[in-house]
């Protein structure tokens, strides 16, 4: 046995299998690098996204409250808008139908349009809002109730009717 060179043999196999491992050891620590910095590069493209995502949910949410804002304005706007006009369109059916009742009156050559209470002929007529009768501007401050229809008149007071007066000057 030559002890010197089988240990020189033993020392080359050792430096060999040292120099392999690190070799091995040094493959594997590029390959996590590797995949630590894709990850990264990843990672920060979606934190971009994200970033770029929340900028135009902020645009868009301020973009669209004034919108929303205008848009209700207007809906309340229309809708009390759509309220006084029929509230205009029934009381200027009630003052149709005041009209129409006189007319009728006139044509039958009837003293109908006197005051039903006083029977005098008015100067100015004031009809009830819920029946459309009438009574004249002295029984007015008399009556707190309808005489037809017993309507409180305190709480829906009756109406000067122009068109009405108008109409019976005409036919007087
Ligand atoms: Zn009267
Ligand atoms: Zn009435």
């Amino acid at each position: 046995m030559d002890w010197a060179r089988t240990r020189g043999c033993f020392e080359e196999a050792s430096k060999v299998i040292v120099e392999a491992k690190g070799k091995i050891v040094k493959d594997e620590e590029d390959k996590i690098r590797k995949i630590i910095e894709k990850f990264e590069s990843k990672s920060n493209q979606i934190n971009q996204q994200i970033k770029t995502l929340q900028t135009s949910l902020e645009k868009l949410d301020s973009d669209m409250r004034p919108r929303i804002k205008h848009q209700n304005e207007c809906l309340a706007k229309a809708k009390s808008e759509l309220d006084s006009v029929k509230m205009e369109s029934l009381k200027f059916k009630l003052a149709e139908i005041c009209t129409l009742t006189v007319e009728k009156s006139i044509q039958t050559e009837n003293n109908d349009f006197e005051c039903p209470i006083c029977n005098e002929i008015p100067d100015e007529y004031y009809c009830c809002d819920k029946c459309a009768n009438w009574v004249c501007q002295k029984c007015k401050n008399k009556i707190d109730k309808c005489p037809f229809c017993n309507q409180n008149l305190i709480e829906l007071p009756l109406r000067r009717n122009k068109a009405l007066e108008r109409l019976i000057n005409i036919n007087r």
